[in-house]
């Protein structure tokens, strides 16, 4: 008889173990990684296999030393799909779950298919099993036949005729057929019996247009993949770096820390070719931000079809097509978002993450991980290789480079064409002001903005938007309006004249006098991309520069990004004005200005890494300035002009930035020196809240006295800076662990023992990226 543990597929905290189901024998097709049906108290539940194995049936101790009561097993029902993950991802989500703390059930689901699982539904009475809504489609396929040659329609049958003439030029599909010449299938059922026509189903890959000239092998023979530069001597020690690493597998990691168009990306492709010949197989993961066409054809170009790509845009059946083709072993190399880590590439080799720096590979919900902690655990496991890049790696990162001697940091100083870093000018907009230029253009960005335009070349303005857009503000009483469920202003957006909230989506008018006091003078304060853009207009006014606004209103259907961009790379003369998603990955060989026209809201979040974001933020966003022949020069605009953080990111001088940094985060106990754990505590009772946010810190005190030591701190509970947030109220309690603690060990069996409240939640974020 075989065993079976199962995690089910029910996310409270309670159910964190895997229970034991008994494998009938007919069911043969149960394997590790298989949704199941299983009886689960008086209902039916989905589960997933996590191990399999075999025990004597005859032997009832063999069931006794495993802690299965033989008179209390239950058996799989039904076997439901095939194998989503094998053991290693298994035992990926058990760490997942230790790790972050997080339901073990919401950690297997991060590795199956893209919306093609089944789940349970409750239909108000009884509970009913729902079988995927996305899974495969096919098309119908037809083409001439053997006996096409030969054949004379009647001079009736017009469509038979219609259809023969139709194929004459190749195959096509059924559907395109019916669209032309109306119902076909009669037709062309009487044409395949005599041999005339050829019917044949094919497997469509949905959203990459393969599939309509053939399957998806047929295209990749007549494909010639980009050529390969000679490497710079950078690119070859980074690579030599990176195959020394292969050599040993031993999970290693590479930082590939290279300034901004130093050429990463060929050092990617150069290693993933070399995986791809020792028969193993590579994930990309990119910032969502910058997956856009142009990155993805940089690995088709040189790959071809065995590239898979993964990301939020795309649609739920064309991300399942993705990730059938990667599980399928037809597509060897996934180049994709955070989540693409736990796609089933069969044999992984390698994986990179492109600006590793970046927020957005942390998960912001259960499980709260960090993509580039669990690729590393990943790879140790598989013995496989991390490559990680950026031109402003964390803190984090560095701090390992220097400690661990399994992360290793090679550096590439030089951009690949030999050119060098545009100057920075640091424009001091307090001293602009006090002189009485009240613009939000400085008069040297101005003057700059111009000259661009009239030399013909392009400009790039960042808007920093992160913690900061317009709002309404009463001149006579301060008033501000806020969301009545955040404890946010709401935003002020020119167009429709209304108030947004950004959080929950709350929109209410303008109101035409102060609801406070009465008092008609209603400022618009801070600058929305609208503003901007109409006074950058006015700037720019006779001298018929194109401006090209990017930002989430503009971006938000789709394509509309990739358009934009291309907007901007056609027009001669251009400004492209935009938020935060400007500043990676744009290539442009004319763009010769980059303006950042607010360089520090950031510095005033109250955030640990506010420093660090502002810090890389500029060096990111200077690197797209002067990247081909043209010389760049790059302007930031801060009421901060002393500030460290700008001071050493206009002189490219990170050592100057950690020199500065460091002293602080070792003094205020933060990362890289400490780990944390922010303990979040919500709910819409406010009292509630704060009396289980007290209970709860209390028991965290005593668990870590006794368990952890000294080293370790528990911050009282407090309200969190947002303390309110859709309509509920937020405490948290921060712990704070000596670097290199294993937090989850102390942590999580006090997670693991609590109850469960109806009205109070409870999520731990083990290495939080933001505490707000
Ligand atoms: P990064 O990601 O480091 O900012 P990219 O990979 O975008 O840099 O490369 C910057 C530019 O340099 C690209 O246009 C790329 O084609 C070019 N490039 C990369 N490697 C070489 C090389 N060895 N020789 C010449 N050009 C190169
Ligand atoms: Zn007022
Ligand atoms: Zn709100």
């Amino acid at each position: 008889m075989r065993l079976a543990q199962i995690i089910l597929d029910i996310p409270t905290q309670s159910l964190d173990t895997a229970y034991t189901y008994a494998v009938p024998d007919d069911l043969v097709d149960a394997e590790v990684g298989c949704a199941v049906l299983v009886p689960f108290g008086n209902r039916q539940a989905i589960g997933y296999a996590v191990a399999l194995e075999e025990v004597d049936a005859e032997d009832a101790s063999a069931l006794v030393v495993r802690g299965v009561d033989p008179v209390k097993l239950k058996a799989v029902q039904r076997v439901l799909s095939h194998s989503y993950f094998d053991e290693l991802g298994a035992a990926c989500a058990h760490y997942l779950s230790e790790e972050y703390i997080a339901p073990l059930c919401s950690c297997v689901r991060l590795f199956t298919p893209p919306g093609g699982v089944p789940r349970m539904v409750h239909t108000g009475k009884y509970w009913r099993l729902e079988e995927p809504q996305i899974g495969p489609v096919d098309d119908r396929w037809v083409r001439l036949g053997p006996a096409a040659a030969g054949f004379e329609p009647k001079k009736t049958a017009v469509k038979q005729k219609a259809i023969v003439d139709a194929l004459a030029s190749g195959e096509l599909r059924v559907a395109e057929l019916s669209m032309e010449l109306g119902s076909v299938s009669s037709v062309l059922k009487t044409l395949a019996e005599k041999e005339v026509v050829v019917l044949e189903t094919r497997r469509r890959l949905r959203g990459t247009g393969a599939g309509e000239a053939g399957s998806h092998g047929a295209r990749a023979e007549s494909f010639v993949p980009s050529a390969k530069p000679d490497l710079t001597c950078g690119q070859a020690k980074a690579l030599e770096a990176i195959d020394a690493a292969q050599q040993r597998s031993a999970g290693d990691v590479v930082l590939v820390d290279g300034v901004t168009g130093s050429g990463k990306t060929e050092v990617y492709l150069r290693a993933i070719e070399t995986t791809l010949a020792s028969g193993l197989g590579a994930i990309v993961l990119v910032p969502e931000i910058s997956l856009t066409p142009q990155t993805v054809a940089r690995f088709r170009g040189r790959f071809g079809d065995t590239v898979a790509v993964m990301h939020s845009r795309m649609s739920q059946g064309e991300r399942y097509d993705q990730w059938d083709l990667i599980r399928s072993g037809a597509a060897r190399v996934v180049v994709g978002a955070r989540s693409a880590l736990f796609t089933p590439m069969p044999d992984l080799g390698l994986i990179i993450i492109d600006e590793e720096h970046e927020g957005s590979y942390k998960q912001d919900s259960a499980p709260r991980y960090v993509a580039r902690d669990v690729a590393a655990w990943m790879v140790a496991e598989r013995g496989a290789t991390l490559v990680l890049g950026s031109a402003t790696p964390s803190i984090e990162t560095l701090y390992r480079c220097d400690k661990y001697d399994n992360w290793h940091r090679v550096v590439l100083a030089e951009r690949a064409n030999g050119k060098p870093m545009p100057e920075v000018t640091v424009i001091d907009m307090a001293r602009e002001f006090g002189s009485g230029h009240r613009s939000m253009f400085s008069r040297k960005l101005t003057k700059a903005l111009i000259e661009t335009i009239e030399a013909g070349q392009k400009a790039v303005l960042l808007l920093n938007q992160r913690g900061f857009a317009s709002f309404l503000l009463c001149r006579e009483c301060g008033f501000v309006p806020e969301c009545p469920s955040c404890s946010t202003s709401l935003t002020y957006h020119e167009k429709g004249s209304v108030l947004v909230c950004h959080h929950c989506g709350h929109k209410e008018p303008v109101p035409p006098v102060c609801p406070e006091c009465g008092s008609p003078y209603l400022k618009k304060f801070g600058a929305g991309t609208q503003r901007v853009e109409a006074e950058l207009v006015s700037v720019l006014e006779g001298t018929g520069a194109r401006v090209v606004r990017m930002d989430a209103d503009t971006t938000s259907a789709k394509g509309a990004h990739q358009k934009l961009l291309e907007e901007f790379a056609s027009a001669g003369a251009a400004v492209l004005l935009g938020t935060q998603m400007i500043a990676k990955g744009l290539d442009f060989d004319d763009v010769t200005l980059v303006g950042v026209i607010n360089a520090d809201t950031m510095l005033k979040l109250p955030d640990f890494r506010s420093a660090e974001r502002t810090f890389s933020l500029i060096e990111q966003v200077a690197g797209r300035a002067g990247r081909a022949d043209l010389p760049g020069r790059v302007m930031v605009q801060t009421y901060w002009a002393d500030s460290c953080a700008i001071q050493a990111a206009a002189t490219y001088d990170r050592a100057l930035f950690l020199k500065d940094e460091l002293p602080k985060r070792r003094l205020l106990g933060y990362p890289p020196y400490v780990r944390m754990a922010n303990v979040l505590v919500w709910g819409k009772d406010e009292s509630e809240v704060e009396c289980a946010a007290r209970e709860l810190s209390a028991d965290i005190e005593r668990t870590v006295l006794e368990q952890a030591g000294e080293q370790w701190s528990v911050l009282p509970a407090n309200p969190c800076v947002l303390s309110r947030l859709r309509g509920t109220y937020r405490w948290h309690i921060v712990v704070k662990a000596p670097m290199g603690s294993d937090v989850s060990s102390v942590l999580l069996p006090l997670f693991r023992k609590r109850k469960a409240s109806k009205t109070v939640n409870v999520a731990v974020d083990v290495d939080p990226h933001d505490m707000l």
